[in-house]
């Protein structure tokens, strides 16, 4: 099992793959269905197959080795060149300026005609386009195409290396099971969704080689706006990476299978494969959910024969939020694989009895979710590769055995959403979703209409005023019919969540959710929306690619002149990277300040506003934790430390500090100010909202609140509540309330809230005067993942 998929039959395979050549029938014609009869494709001729060793200088998996990000591209393009079964496209650059790279790797036949299958693709993934006859035979025609992605999270680093063992052995492999693969599939595989992080976290880890800190994350965002996030981006498009995932792979090639390569931490199972743990989205087809299920344990049993041990199923992860999985609303199923990790490259030993439960599994006891425990003990980079290399190729294998099975359900999960509420289990779907036109609220229709067209949603204009359900719409309203092949993805974003209450156990704490719990777009950027029942018959036409309208902010766009810093922590806050995107979109100049720049203060001669992006108060006090570089230490420290002090003089020379979210908690501590979080110490049993839309009213005589709607009046106003605290002024000469929860009624407009009492009648955003200065504290996320469109003025407000 240890040598199974390491590249030792180099020489067998030179000598089978000549053997290949003089039994192969031509390739296909183009335009002609015959690739499938082809067994394995035409031979490299000339070069041998590259090994990733004489690329990158070592084997995949050695201790403490990470390659830099120009060569795996380098690598990549060597195998192109040496073999016609592999083509290498490079679909843009990166945020900062990286090739993107994918690779199609499948029969040289197959490789040589892709637009052949382009075209196939097309066909199967819309049934309007094809009758019941010709869908059946693209059935049984096509290749199953199996998008591979990797390293999305550049700390996971085993997934920078795997794609490279993977190509190597899809492109070189001659045992039966690899030919099958190529044979049935084409497997698009991005080695690195985050080019920019492998050498962000490359780089580091090379520069901590032998230091305390060897093995620790890098002290900036691996992304350079999103960090983590960047995973979280898959409905809301704002990153050039998912925008060229999403615009060349997803939406040209249709895959039917995506895997995508991840890893978890150490101490619990050695790898999660799917089924998911509840809850499952509702809008998903759940013949999807069903072959999620049937895939991963096909790969769990295909593991458990070949002697891996410790494989979770149906723990942590779970199919709500579409932020992670475009496929579910697209046909394809995304199997989702989360290796244990080491320290970045270097080993750990982890000792069996330290091995920690997660939900539904304990890893020291086998059961039905995880049939074999892992001894325990040494854990290496080679571990990971070489699980992640036996996932992918076990999730190859089972695709390539029911190639014509996964079209036809593929093709059933089309022809039932273009039935919409006719179809198995959707009665009580409207049949149009209608998006009143609002002058008021263009930019905000405009950024949510480019999502949904970006989702391939087929969106018609009205061009006259019509009435459905008794409500008048004026001409210009928007209209998505739900009998079309990605409605469910319109229909998932634009309704509001009701997230089930689930609990660990009966009477017990709340289940966490893997994420957040709303994906409300309305409700996110501030735009009324309304479900009809009855397919309305509506003068219209088919609205047609619509193009961004500029983002301004009056006042603060292009202006140098107000000077604004945003604190950046060596601990790095993805909502501090969020805050930057925000910014750069809108062209607000900013300065990014440091720990060390605040503690040297005289922050009023620089400063104007002073930016403290959401993160918890002990990491804005401290700093990184554990062994990093002196030079990098320390935070802005507690209410007496040298940057509050710091903070505190800038705002009683005049300037205006800002804090959105859990910073909230921090400037009141270290300021003194006349507020409390009445939320603070509360059990989650007592209340709980892990991300999730609640309802305000706006004080709109406070000039903060300029421009924004009243709470009961359409479009409704909405904040995004995570780990938020909730307010309570104690001097109100000095602290004025801007918003507040209802003091009656449920907040909840979508996703989860217990304990609604808790935060009725309380402040969500307060104006607090300090000296010449001012403070303004904000209990939610103004600027949450670059969604909460709607509350951007309030941040505008507060900075001018
Ligand atoms: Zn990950």
């Amino acid at each position: 099992m240890r040598t199974r998929l390491l590249p030792a039959l180099t020489t067998f395979a030179s000598v089978l793959t000549v053997l290949t050549v003089l039994t192969l029938p031509a390739p296909g014609t183009p335009g002609v269905l015959v690739a499938q009869q082809a067994s394995a494709g035409p031979v490299a001729v000339g070069a041998a197959i590259p090994s990733p060793a004489s690329v990158i200088g070592f084997e995949p998996g050695t201790d403490r080795k990470l390659p830099q990000w120009t060569q795996i591209v380098t690598y990549f393009h060597a195998l192109e060149k040496a073999s016609p079964r592999i083509q290498v496209h490079t679909l843009g650059k990166t945020t900062l300026g990286r090739p993107f790279l994918a690779a199609f790797i499948g029969d040289s036949a197959t490789i040589a005609n892709l637009s052949h299958y382009h075209d196939l693709q097309r066909l199967l993934a819309d049934p309007r386009l094809t009758t019941d006859g010709q869908a059946a035979q693209l059935q049984a025609d096509g290749k199953l195409v199996v998008l591979v992605t990797s390293s999305i999270h550049s700390t996971e680093v085993g997934g920078i290396l795997t794609p490279l063992v993977l190509a190597r052995k899809l492109v070189s492999g001659e045992d039966e099971a690899t030919r099958a693969i190529r044979r049935n599939t084409i497997v698009i595989l991005v080695p690195s969704l985050n080019p920019d992080g492998v050498d962000i976290v490359g780089d580091w880890y090379r520069s901590s080689m032998g230091t305390s800190w060897e093995g620790t994350g890098p002290p900036t965002l691996y992304h350079y706006y999103t960090g983590h996030d960047n995973n979280r981006d898959w409905y809301a498009f704002t990153q050039v990476e998912t925008q060229m995932v999403v615009d060349s792979l997803y939406n040209q090639w249709h895959p039917q299978i995506v895997n995508d390569i991840h890893q978890q931490g150490s101490s619990g199972t050695r790898i999660f494969i799917p089924p998911y743990m509840d809850p499952i989205e509702p809008n998903i087809d759940p013949i999807l959910i069903a072959g999620v299920a049937q895939m991963g344990k096909a790969m769990t049993w295909r593991m458990t024969a070949d002697g891996f041990t410790g494989i979770a199923n149906n723990t942590s992860y779970d199919a709500w939020t579409p932020a992670r999985a475009f496929q579910h609303y697209h046909g394809a199923i995304r199997i989702l694989t989360e290796t244990a990790s080491a320290a970045l490259a270097s080993p750990i030993t982890v000792a069996f009895d330290s091995l920690r439960p997660g939900y539904n599994v304990d890893p020291k006891k086998t059961g039905v979710d995880f049939l074999t425990t892992w001894p325990g003990g040494r854990w290496t980079i080679g571990d990971i590769v070489r699980y992640q290399t036996a996932a992918s190729m076990a999730l190859l294998t089972q695709a390539a055995t029911d190639r014509s099975e996964w079209l036809r359900s593929y093709s059933q999960v089309e022809h039932n959403a273009t039935m919409g509420n006719r179809a198995p289990g959707r009665t009580d779907w409207p049949a149009t979703i209608v998006i009143p036109a609002q002058p008021a609220r263009d930019t905000a229709i405009n950024a949510a209409l480019r999502i949904l067209q970006r989702g391939q949603v087929d969106i018609r204009r009205a061009s006259s005023a019509f009435s459905a359900d008794g409500r008048q719409y004026p001409a210009g309203s928007y209209v998505i019919y739900t009998a079309q092949p990605y409605a469910a993805f319109a229909k998932t974003l634009l309704e509001a969540q009701h997230y089930p209450n689930l609990r660990e156990y009966p009477g017990g704490p709340p289940k966490r959710p893997y994420d957040v719990t709303a994906h409300t777009l309305p409700l996110l950027y501030g735009f009324d929306v309304s479900f009809v029942h009855d397919s309305v018959t509506v003068a219209s036409t088919a609205l047609a690619p619509v193009r961004a309208i500029p983002w301004v902010a009056a006042g603060l766009t292009n202006n140098k002149a107000r000077r604004i810093a945003m604190f950046q922590n060596w601990s790095p806050a993805m909502d501090e990277g969020w805050t930057r995107w925000v910014f750069d979109q809108y062209h607000i100049p900013y300065t990014m300040i440091t720990a060390k720049d605040i503690r040297a203060g005289n922050l009023k001669a620089r400063f104007d506003a002073i930016i403290l992006p959401d993160q918890n108060a002990r990491q804005i006090a401290s700093g990184p934790r554990g062994a990093y570089p002196d030079s990098l230490k320390g935070g802005l420290g507690g209410a007496n430390g040298d940057g509050a002090k710091q903070l505190a003089a800038f705002v009683n020379a005049g300037g205006t500090l800002v804090a959105f979210n859990q910073a909230s908690e921090y400037a009141i501590d270290a300021l003194a100010l006349p507020v409390k979080n009445v939320l603070a110490g509360l059990k989650p049993t007592d209340f709980y909202a892990p991300g999730s839309l609640f309802r305000v009213d706006f004080n709109r005589s406070n000039k903060l609140a300029a421009g924004m709607t009243s709470g009961m009046t359409s479009p409704v106003s909405a904040v995004w509540f995570e780990g938020s605290p909730a307010f309570e002024v104690t001097d109100t000469a000095r602290a004025t309330v801007v918003a507040r929860y209802p003091a009656q009624g449920d907040p909840l407009l979508s996703g989860w809230l217990l304990g609604a009492e808790h935060v009725a009648g309380k402040a969500a955003l307060v104006d607090v005067k300090q000296g010449k200065g001012r403070v303004v504290l904000f209990g939610f996320r103004p600027q949450y993942r670059a969604q909460s469109m709607s509350t951007y003025p309030l941040i505008w407000n507060a900075l001018r």
